[in-house]
């Protein structure tokens, strides 16, 4: 009778949005003790918008949004597409770039109109140690705007902060996720400030912002040497490494090819709150066989 049991498990997983690509990581998602979630497109809904523009003196608005708009034209980023739709707001005109380039987690760079232009992470300022207003970044980004930095010319031009919105179903899956006792943790390029913000409001166990793609899939490991079995949620290209790495990679159906390519479970729905479902449906199904 198991097999019967597992069939009409795949049965029920498809209808209610969870597509189930291997069998083995799904009978062991009914003994997960932690979850990783990325931020960004998975617990928020990575729809950024630009709520303000802070410019340097010397450079004038929409030059810089143009500017910046024509380079992240060219970028699948969540970030991107908000500079790039503030661009259609103004009825600004892009310029195709003579050059593109993107900078892995930190940005992108590239050429347009001949200038030389960029747009970056504070890590990124860090790492290149340019000064900024930090005081209006730390005012920001402790809203919960993600802050990036447009250079021209290796000048600071302009910082742009972006706000986008928690979802409110990662509210309830973590609610869910604290009745069955499971680790809930966040992993996230954006800056700390960010990250706090939101795991705050999701009440979260553990957080770790301004972590590299690679740095994503070495946390994995290191929660897995720990001892405990755990899942990996994320959308982005950046997730694929942490979503092979995990015992469970889960990928945010809305999400980029990547990710669902390396994913062990597609969330359909882009819904977290269905990571439970997995969990449920997994003891549910395999409760039965033994
Ligand atoms: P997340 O883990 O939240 O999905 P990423 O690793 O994709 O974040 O990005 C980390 C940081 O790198 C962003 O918060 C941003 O500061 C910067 N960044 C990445 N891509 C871009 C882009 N296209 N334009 C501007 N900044 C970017
Ligand atoms: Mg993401």
């Amino acid at each position: 009778a198991a097999p019967l049991v597992v069939a009409r498990s795949t049965a029920l997983a498809a209808k209610k949005g969870l597509l189930i690509r291997n069998r083995a990581s799904f009978e062991g998602a009914r003994n997960l003790d932690a979850i990783v979630f990325d931020k960004t497109g998975t617990l928020t809904e990575g729809k950024f918008g630009i709520t303000d523009i802070k410019v340097s003196d010397g450079f004038e608005e929409d030059e810089v949004v143009m500017l910046a708009a024509s380079l992240e034209a060219q970028s699948e980023h969540p970030i991107a597409r908000g500079i790039f739709e503030e661009a259609e707001n103004r009825s600004i005109k892009l310029v195709e770039p003579d050059e593109f380039q993107s900078i892995t987690g930190k940005g992108l760079q590239g050429r347009v109109d001949e200038i030389r232009v960029m747009v970056v992470s504070p890590g990124y300022m860090a790492d290149e140690n340019i000064k900024y207003d930090t005081e209006t970044f730390k005012q920001l980004s402790g809203e919960g705007k993600t802050v990036v930095f447009v250079l021209i010319e290796n000048k600071l031009a302009a910082m742009f902060a972006l706000a986008d919105k928690v979802r409110d179903s990662s509210k309830d899956a973590m609610q869910r996720l604290k009745v069955l006792k499971i680790r809930a943790m966040m992993l996230t390029g954006d800056n700390k400030q960010v990250a706090n913000w939101v795991a705050d409001q999701l009440d979260l166990d553990e957080v770790y912002a301004e972590v590299l793609p690679h740095e994503k899939a070495d946390k994995i490991k290191q929660v897995k040497q720990e001892g405990l079995k755990v899942a990996m949620t994320g959308d982005g290209v950046n997730d694929a490494p942490a979503l092979a790495n995990a015992d469970l990679g889960v990928a945010v159906g809305a999400g980029t090819d990547v990710a669902m390519e390396t994913a062990d479970v597609i969330l359909v729905k882009s819904n977290p709150k269905d990571v439970v479902s997995i969990i449920d449906l997994s003891k549910a199904t395999y409760k039965k066989m033994i």
